[in-house]
């Protein structure tokens, strides 16, 4: 990685203004999940064990610039203080005279946490002024949200104009390691695992790593698509129209590059997602014109496994089916023991994306796998190549 991290600089008596994401799903009042905080204790324990000063700043939800009382931090500050087993000072607004005095009274090896970033519109619109006021808490900026890094924000991107010493946190280390790893040096064969329903971003993955990878294995809601492109019937599955051709030029230049794409070869549909509606299972080609295919069938969960089996580095974006429903869960969790198997045999593995990461959750692999990214929207546009502003505004080395 060519970015300078928390290793590269003293923290020892400095005020570290690190971004984190503590984006979490909030019940009464009270934090839901704390996987992120789980995940970013490490960059704060390490200013804390440092004796640096630590200001967290942080979104959370989409308060849309006003001040919403249920999306306010303050729950987040308690956790993060059980968590840390040490008090977590709070401010009630990022800005402003009340945060200057928290962050005053910090002292060296103590914590605090800013009030919800996006209670002003100004974080968005990356304003320059509202960049200022946040940098003159800090003499150093960590970020360690890898998850709003493909935003230019001005907690992300407009703030580091305004201080010199611009870092990569730990969480952000680790997901650009691994995410850089997969692109600039994979062990072979390397196969991707691609399903979901967003298809055109998915799309953009596939093109730009059409020469990294040996193996493509689409499912969930976008291989029909590419099914369609082949001019087979999909009845009423989930299609974008304006992409098949574009799926079929992906299937023209794998076909060119000797690439393994495979698409489902059955599936398992329904009339609908009601309880009611019976699922049966089709070989893609049969599938009934008021029929849609809601998960990858048997045959092809068997195939997919099998390739899985034989990979060296796996990446893994979006589920086989409609998981949360138990009728066409059965692909996704076939494809999730059989990457946590290969992983146990030695092949690196990489998830990303949000449902993905509670599916593989689901599934009960998501420790056996190698890393789970954070970033939902980052890490895909970073496999799609594309440049993420969080990450190219810090230090280089
Ligand atoms: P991720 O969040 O991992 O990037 P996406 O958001 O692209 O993945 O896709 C996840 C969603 O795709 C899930 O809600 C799932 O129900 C849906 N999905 C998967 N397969 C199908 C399908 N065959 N038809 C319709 N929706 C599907
Ligand atoms: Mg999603």
């Amino acid at each position: 990685m060519n970015k300078k991290t928390m290793d590269d600089v003293a923290l020892a008596g400095k005020r570290v203004l690190v971004r984190v994401d503590f984006n979490v799903p909030l019940d009464h009042g009270r934090v839901a999940d704390d996987t992120r905080l789980t995940a970013s204790l490490p960059t704060i324990r390490k200013i804390i064990e440092s004796k640096g000063r630590g200001i967290l700043m942080s979104h959370l939800g989409r308060p849309k610039g006003e001040a919403k009382p249920d999306l306010t931090l303050k729950p987040v500050a308690a956790r993060l203080s059980e968590l840390l087993d040490q008090p977590v000072a709070f401010a009630t607004d990022c800005i402003g005279d009340q945060a200057a005095g928290v962050v005053r009274s910090l002292k060296d090896g103590e914590v605090c946490l800013l009030e919800n970033l996006r209670f002003h519109r100004a974080e968005e619109k990356n304003d320059p002024e509202f960049a200022r006021q946040l940098a003159a808490w800090g003499d150093i900026y960590v970020n360690d949200a890898f998850g709003t890094a493909h935003r230019a924000h001005a907690s992300t991107e407009g703030i580091t104009k305004f201080i010199t010493t611009c870092v990569a946190g730990y969480l952000m280390k680790a997901e650009l390691n691994y995410l850089g790893g997969l692109l600039s040096d994979p062990k072979r064969p390397f196969v991707a695992v691609l399903g979901g329903a967003k298809v055109s971003g998915k799309l953009e993955v596939i093109t730009h790593l059409m020469d990294k990878l040996d193996v493509f294995l689409i499912g969930g809601g976008m291989a029909f698509t590419f099914i369609k492109a082949q001019g087979k019937e999909i009845g009423k599955s989930l299609v974008e129209d304006e992409l098949v051709g574009t799926a079929r030029q992906i299937l023209d230049d794998a076909k060119r590059l000797n690439k393994k794409f495979m698409l489902p070869v059955d599936c398992v549909m329904a009339k609908d997602l009601e309880p009611a509606s019976k699922a049966a299972i089709a070989d893609i080609g049969a599938i009934a014109p008021d029929m849609a295919g809601y998960d990858i069938g048997p045959k092809s969960a068997r195939q997919f496994a099998e390739r899985i089996g034989q990979a060296k580095t796996i990446f893994w974006n979006g589920p086989m089916g409609v998981f949360e429903h138990a009728s066409f869960g059965g692909g996704t969790r076939v494809v999730a023991h059989a990457i946590a198997g290969a992983t146990q045999s030695g092949a690196v593995s990489v998830v990303g994306g949000g449902d993905s990461v509670s599916a593989a959750r689901e599934a009960g692999v998501s420790d056996k796998l190698s890393h789970i990214s954070t970033g939902g929207g980052a890490s895909l546009e970073f496999m799609e190549g594309k440049i993420l502003p969080g990450v190219a505004a810090l230090n280089d080395r």
